[in-house]
């Protein structure tokens, strides 16, 4: 696997930047608590996907990855082959895959895990103000106690008897929303390049 190096002054104010995301997207899980059903072992939302990290993303999964023991490190890299020999048939515009790091149902790098891997389950607000719900919910999992599939929306009917407090809510956590300049600007740092996370864990670049 490659390496990636980025400077550790830029690396702590990117934790700073995770710990007030975390802060912010703890208390959205909190108010919606009657419709998420995560929890560890499940792992949809880790498979059939690109999953884009930026340049600075992937430097702190990297420091992640040097703290993992040989056996994970072997399985990660099996899981890179088996994905990049699928990629070698695929001939679609748009290459999707399960997650390499993803082990036994788990994120072998959990605290390292990239800014879109910590928003997964909830209710995205598009530009327009639609409420964009989690794909799981059509698997019956976040959501699914509420949204009425043939409508194609939340049922209001249902919330009231589940006496909920909070009303499902979309929220502004777009990938594109949380890595643009004003966060960088506010909390200094630069997120560079962005791509699938399995072409950062093929190529020979440095970061
Ligand atoms: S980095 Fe972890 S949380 Fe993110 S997609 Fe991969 S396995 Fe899932
Ligand atoms: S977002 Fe959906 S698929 Fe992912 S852990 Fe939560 S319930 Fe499971």
């Amino acid at each position: 696997m490659t390496a990636f190096v980025w400077g550790l002054g830029m690396l702590e104010n990117y934790i700073k930047y995770l710990k007030f995301l975390d802060e912010k997207l703890d208390k959205f899980f909190r108010i919606q608590k009657p419709y998420i059903v995560c929890h560890k072992g499940c792992s949809g939302c880790c498979k059939n996907s690109q999953f884009p990290y930026t340049a600075l993303e992937m430097s702190y999964l990297l420091k992640g990855l040097l703290t993992l023991d040989k056996d994970t490190l072997d399985k990660i890299t099996k899981n890179v082959d088996k994905i990049l020999e699928k990629k070698k048939q695929f001939t679609g515009e748009r290459f999707r895959y399960n997650c390499p790091l993803l082990i036994d149902d788990c994120c072998a790098l959990y605290e390292y895990r990239g800014i879109v891997c910590r928003t997964f389950g909830l209710p995205v607000q598009a530009p327009d103000g639609a409420l964009l719900i989690p794909f799981c919910c059509y698997e019956g999992l976040n959501y699914s106690n509420v949204f009425d599939i043939d409508k194609n929306e939340v049922s209001e009917e249902k919330v009231k008897e589940l006496g909920s407090e909070f009303e499902p809510l979309g929220f502004n956590i777009s990938y594109q929303y949380l890595t643009n300049p004003e966060f960088e600007k506010g909390f200094n740092i630069v997120f560079g390049e962005r791509k699938p996370l399995i072409e950062w864990l093929t190529s020979n670049e440095r970061v």
